[in-house]
């Protein structure tokens, strides 16, 4: 629906997670049986990780006070709950397809705090993946290794201050995955208004061309090496 993309500049947001977020919640994959790695059609690289594989069954950690409508689980994979589920599809957003069924096993509390109630039902999504491209010139990135396709734009990141997406490439996705950095999920302007109707004070979206991801302190050197936030 090439046609309803506005030509006006359009507001992107990269999702992040935020530790001790109210409805911080993760999930792990019980005996998951996986699948192939996606492959660039173009170079034939791997991209992104193994593919997950029915039956779809996890075990919840609730980090925060109530479970989160959207978690993100190893490798990348996504769960959201019904009731997101509806209301997207019902707002006519796309980008996630799949929606396959989770079965809860077990859902465990991992901060002190009243035994949490029974889980919502959650589904499998995948976002997007395969139109949208970073934009290899207007993002600053640290790379380690040269551009090889143009395809899958595998570079090898070694850090982030502020990314574009090349123009023309978005064909309106509200949630997606953009070649050049599979790792990262991106959501419209669209998508950041429905999520303020929905549990997910764990997830923050910051504008695209502010995301900074810097683990070594190459754009911003850092005095002092702070632990990373740990749960132990
Ligand atoms: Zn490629």
């Amino acid at each position: 629906m090439a046609s309803d993309v506005p030509s006006r500049p359009m507001r992107f947001f990269v999702m992040k997670h935020v530790l001790w977020g109210d409805q911080d919640t993760e999930f792990s994959t019980v005996k998951a049986n996986v699948g192939p790695a996606p492959h660039c059609p173009q170079c034939g690289d791997t991209i992104g990780t193994l593919s997950w594989q029915p039956p779809y069954r996890v075990e919840l950690e609730l980090y925060g006070k109530d479970f989160g409508d959207l978690v993100e689980g190893p490798g990348g994979d996504l769960l959201v709950t019904e009731r997101f589920a509806e209301d997207f599809k019902a707002q006519g957003l796309t980008g996630l397809s799949g929606f396959h069924p989770v079965e809860v096993l077990r859902a465990r509390r991992k901060r002190r705090g009243p035994k949490p109630g029974p889980p919502p039902r959650y589904l499998f999504v995948t976002p997007a993946y395969g139109h949208t491209a970073l934009d290899m010139e207007r993002s600053r990135l640290r790379i380690s290794r040269p551009m090889k396709c143009s395809w899958c734009r595998y570079v090898g990141i070694d850090a982030i201050d502020g990314l574009a997406l090349e123009a023309g490439t978005w064909k309106g996705e509200d949630v997606f995955r953009p070649r050049g950095l599979w790792g990262r999920i991106i959501v419209s302007a669209r998508f950041m208004h429905f999520a303020e109707r929905h549990a997910m004070s764990h997830m923050t979206l910051v504008p695209l061309e502010k995301y900074v991801w810097d683990p070594l302190g190459l754009y911003y050197p850092r005095p002092l090496q702070l632990e990373p936030p740990s749960r132990s």
